[in-house]
This record gives C-alpha cells, structure tokens and sequence, in this order.
C-alpha cells in the first residue's frame, strides 16, 4: 500500500526526518499521518487494501475523508465488507473519494447513491465561485447527509455546494 508517508514511517508510527519536515511546512497533515497508519495496520491482513494508494486523509467534522485513486473507490464501491472493515479501523464515517476525478465527478461521488442531475458552475457578483447542484430525490427521502457533503466539498476541493432537490423545486 501507498501512503502520503513512508511504508515504514506508516509500519511503525514514527515519522522520518523527511516525512516530518514535510509535516512541519505543510504539505503533510496530522490527519494524512493517522489514516496512513491505521490503514497500513488493515493492509498487512488485506490483499484489496494492500494495492491502494492513499493520496490524502482528512478529517471533516466528526468524518473521516480518504482520497484514493479511482480504481481505488471503484473496488469499494463493489465491496461493502472492505467499506465497514476501514471504518472499523478509522473508528468514525468514512468518504471515499477519488483522485483524478473532476469536479463534476467527485460532487456525483459524494452524494451516491443520490441521482445528480445537473452541476452548474457560476459567480456571484462577489466573485465568488458557486456550485449549484440540482438532485433526483426528495431531501426527506435522501440517505445521504447533505450538510457533510457541503462541507467536504469545501474542506476536500474548496466548492461552495448549493443543493437543490427537483421535487422540492415542482412544489414552489
Ligand atoms: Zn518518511
């Protein structure tokens, strides 16, 4: 498994003179350490996890959110064994979200199982950037929480989400 870290920094918990200097300027996070280090511990007993490769961890209120490549989230998809396994070690909710996606692609990615309609893109007179995106389903109805997905959004890739459901839209 590849991790933001060195294999052996990850193994044993302890941080390179490299790894640390790269903790310290900022390009390493607390949290790209501690998801290295837990899913090494799950990679030694797992095939699947031993071929990932972990881009960046980052905790996102009270959420866990690991960056993967896509080939990645495409074999967690399929296996919900391997999704409850990895959220057992992290020890809260995990994202899985992939790399190389676009933007498009990763906002679909985050509020799966839920249809995405429409992404569009556009700035308000503040020159702000916004994204606004229409969804299938009733809010009543949707298993996912929309409000986490807002702030991952922002945490993850810096984009103000605004979420509109189509149902919710006809009745106004
Ligand atoms: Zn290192």
């Amino acid at each position: 498994m590849k991790t933001p870290i060195c294999s052996f920094d990850a193994k044993s918990g302890v941080l390179c003179r490299k790894c640390e200097a790269k903790l310290k300027s900022g390009s390493l996070t607390q949290d790209d350490v501690e998801a290295a280090t837990k899913l090494i511990g799950l990679a030694d007993r797992d095939q699947e996890i031993n071929k990932f490769t972990l881009v960046r961890g980052t905790r996102v209120h009270g959420d866990f959110v690991l960056v993967l490549r896509s080939s990645d989230v495409s074999v967690l998809r399929g296996n919900k064994e391997l999704v409850s396994k990895i959220e057992k070690q992290m020890g809260q909710k995990v994202w899985f979200v992939e790399t190389e996606a676009s933007d498009r692609r990763f906002i679909e990615s985050l509020f799966h199982p839920l249809k995405v309609l429409s992404v569009n893109f556009f700035w308000l007179p503040e020159a702000n950037k916004l994204t606004k995106v229409i969804i299938a389903e009733d809010a009543q109805n949707a298993p996912v929480n929309i409000d986490k997905v807002q702030k991952i959004a922002k945490a993850i890739r810096n984009i103000e989400l605004l979420v509109e459901f189509k149902n919710n839209q006809k009745r106004i």
